[in-house]
This record gives C-alpha cells, sequence and structure tokens, in this order.
C-alpha cells in the first residue's frame, strides 16, 4: 500500500465512511496500448489517480483500486497492457563514511579494482569511448573524482507532484558509488573506476530513499540506449517480474546492448532484472575471494565480482564503503566497457573454486579481457 492510499484509507475510517469501494486500497499500475486517450479516459471512469505518463512508452501509471484494475484490463482487451507496477530497490548498504573534508584523499586503489585485474589492464585500455549507463538513483556530476567522465543523463522519478526529466542528481549515494566503480576519474584523488576513460550516463529512477518503480527502469533502459550507451549497470533488483522491464531488455540487447545487473543479496534466488536471459547477473564476494554470505545464486548468475567493502565515490564529493551485489554488478559492466573499447571478442573470468550457480562463468579478470 502506497503511503497516500494508507492515510486516506486511515482517514476514511476515523471519519467513518466505509464505503465498501473504498475500503479496498489503491494500487499503482502501468497501463500500455495504442491508443493513450482511451487509456486515460478509461481509467479515470475507473476512478483512476493518475500519476504521469511513461516516457518511452504510449502508456501511463495510475492508482487503481485492485477490482477497478481488473475490469479495466477487461474493458480495454488485449492490445493493451495492464500491470501492477512493481516495486524496485537499490542492492547495496552504506558501511562507513569516509571523515568529511574539503581536501580530497590521496588517491588509492579499491581492492576490487586490484582482484579483477583492472590496473594491469589500464596500459592496454581504459575505456576510452564507450558510454555506460547507470541507471539508478542518480549521479553526482561535479563530484570532483566523477566529473569530467559525467556524459548527462535524465531523470524518471517524480518528486513533489513533479516531474523533472532534468533533475538526475543522485540524493541518496548509491547512484554515484556505482558509477565510481566503474568510472572514477585516474587523477591522484580518490579512487580509480574499472574504466577510468569511459563516460557515464545517469539514468534516475530510484528515490532518495533508494526505491522506485519497474516503469521507470523500463523507460530509463530506454533512456540510456536513446544516449548512445553500450553498457547498462542496473545496481536494483525487486522480487516481481515485468512486462516492461523485459521488453525494454529485450530492446537493449536487441541493440548490441550489454546489460548487468546485481543478482540480489537475500542469499536466495537471483531477483528481477536481472534473472532475464539478455542481463547479465552478478554475484558478490569479498577481499579473499569467498562468496558473500548475503548474495543470491542460481543458474542465472553469470559472473562473479567483488562485492563486500567497496571503496567508491558518494555524494557530497565525498567517499563511502558500501556492500553489496550492487557493488558487483558496476565491476563487471566496467569489464564490459574495456571489452567493447579494446575490440575484444568476449569477456574473460577466472574459476575460483565456487560452485556455478555461485560464480557462473567466474571472476570477471579485466586484463585477460583486454588481451589477445
Ligand atoms: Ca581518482
Amino acid at each position: 500500500m502506497t503511503r497516500p492510499a494508507f492515510i486516506s484509507s486511515l482517514l476514511l475510517l476515523i471519519l467513518g465512511f466505509q464505503s465498501p469501494a473504498f475500503a479496498e486500497s489503491a494500487r499503482r499500475y502501468v497501463v500500455v496500448g495504442p491508443d493513450i486517450n482511451r487509456m486515460e479516459a478509461r481509467a479515470m471512469r475507473h476512478r483512476g489517480k493518475l500519476q504521469h505518463r511513461m516516457n518511452f512508452y504510449r502508456g501511463l501509471v495510475a492508482e487503481l483500486n485492485q477490482k477497478d484494475a481488473e475490469n479495466l484490463r477487461q474493458e480495454l482487451g488485449r492490445e493493451y497492457l495492464v500491470e501492477e507496477d512493481a516495486e524496485v530497490k537499490t542492492l547495496g548498504r552504506l558501511h562507513s563514511l569516509a571523515l568529511r573534508s574539503y581536501a580530497q584523499p590521496a588517491q588509492s586503489i579499491p581492492w576490487g579494482i586490484t582482484a579483477i585485474r583492472a590496473k594491469d589492464a589500464w596500459s592496454y585500455n581504459r575505456g576510452l569511448g564507450v558510454k555506460v549507463c547507470v541507471v539508478d538513483t542518480g549521479v553526482q556530476k561535479d563530484h570532483p573524482d566523477l566529473a569530467t567522465n559525467i556524459a548527462g543523463g535524465k531523470n524518471f522519478v517524480v518528486k513533489n507532484g513533479r516531474l523533472d526529466p532534468t533533475a538526475f542528481s543522485d540524493d541518496n549515494g548509491h547512484g554515484t558509488h556505482v558509477a565510481g566503480t566503474i568510472a572514477a576519474l585516474d587523477n591522484g584523488i580518490g579512487v580509480v573506476g574499472v574504466a577510468p576513460s569511459a563516460k557515464i550516463y545517469a539514468a534516475k529512477v530510484l528515490d532518495r530513499s533508494g526505491s522506485g518503480y519497474m516503469s521507470a527502469v523500463a523507460d530509463g533502459i530506454r533512456a540510456c540506449v536513446a544516449a548512445g550507451a553500450k553498457v547498462i549497470n542496473m545496481s536494483l533488483g525487486s522480487s516481481s517480474d515485468s512486462t516492461l522491464v523485459r521488453d525494454a531488455v529485450k530492446y537493449a540487447a536487441s541493440n548490441g546492448v550489454l546489460l548487468f545487473a546485481a543478482a540480489g543479496n537475500e542469499s536466495g534466488p537471483v531477483s528481477y532484472p536481472a534473472k532475464y536471459p539478455e542481463v547479465n547477473a552478478i554475484s558478490a564476494i569479498d577481499s579473499q575471494l569467498k562468496f558473500a554470505s548475503f548474495s543470491n545464486f542460481g543458474t542465472e548468475v553469470d559472473y562473479a565480482a567483488p562485492g563486500v567493502g567497496v571503496n567508491s565515490t558518494t555524494i557530497g564529493s565525498t567517499y563511502a564503503v558500501y556492500s553489496g551485489t550492487s557493488m558487483a554488478s558496476p565491476h563487471a559492466a566496467g569489464v564490459a566497457a574495456l571489452k567493447i573499447s579494446s575490440g575484444a571478442s568476449a569477456i574473460a573470468a577466472d574459476n575460483i573454486g565456487l560452485a556455478v550457480e555461485k560464480q557462473g562463468y567466474g571472476l570477471v579478470n579485466a586484463l585477460r579481457t583486454v588481451t589477445p
């Protein structure tokens, strides 16, 4: 139940208006199909509360009671999709924030960058000419360890009742952390990313608390492709399948884009969108190359990557240590940028002795990826 719906049903309860129609809670739905005006008119007739129109799909997001949504689905027919808009969340947690200081710390190489042999790969390739899309909480575009690598972005999160497409700045910290693992600058301060010459495009689909909706993820993926990204990183997950996100990942893959997503942090089955065959699902290991206790696993896992105690950039022009499969996915996405930039045919990986459900092809290896 969304908060406004909860509050209004609570108010109705207190005030004693117990109409059976409103006793049921409204949920968020996506409605997509050939005729936007017809969809809006019918959704309104079913007492839908319109949120906004989608960006890359002929569709809208609306709050509807479950019964009304079912009636709308029947009425619109097979050409239309009426589906609950599932919630999706970041898959990384903050451990420690570096002490806030106006001075930038001297550059050090995070352990994960060394473990995947990225530092050794830089004499061959640094990801020049490749745009990587970070579908996340946004990115701090003027962070001193990222700024010259930020190629723009687009926002899909409604804030204060308004959807401002230009507002892709990060109000959480997670997206900026992910971006730093991919492409923090080799500039003498802070950290260095896997592909320090790659560009970052930010699709902001998650809010300040790190949550959002699958409809925004689908729009975000389409925005990445439209912006010319060749790699998409999704450090987010949901237990719910989404017709639109499935469509968007197929579209991106058919355009030659390489997709990566966090496997999830429940020590259970792989989350969506990592679960889709077009998406590389990334599990997490620690600095001893042991499987992270929280990491999800399953036959869908494609690669393992560093995801415990990862230092990277965060908002406020600072640095922080996070853990999660959210941190593993951008290590693999960074290697994908090196692969594309170097013209390599495949991502190399090393068997680190884990079960195939836990490591997939193994730990990504940047050096072997870029060298023949
Ligand atoms: Ca740096």
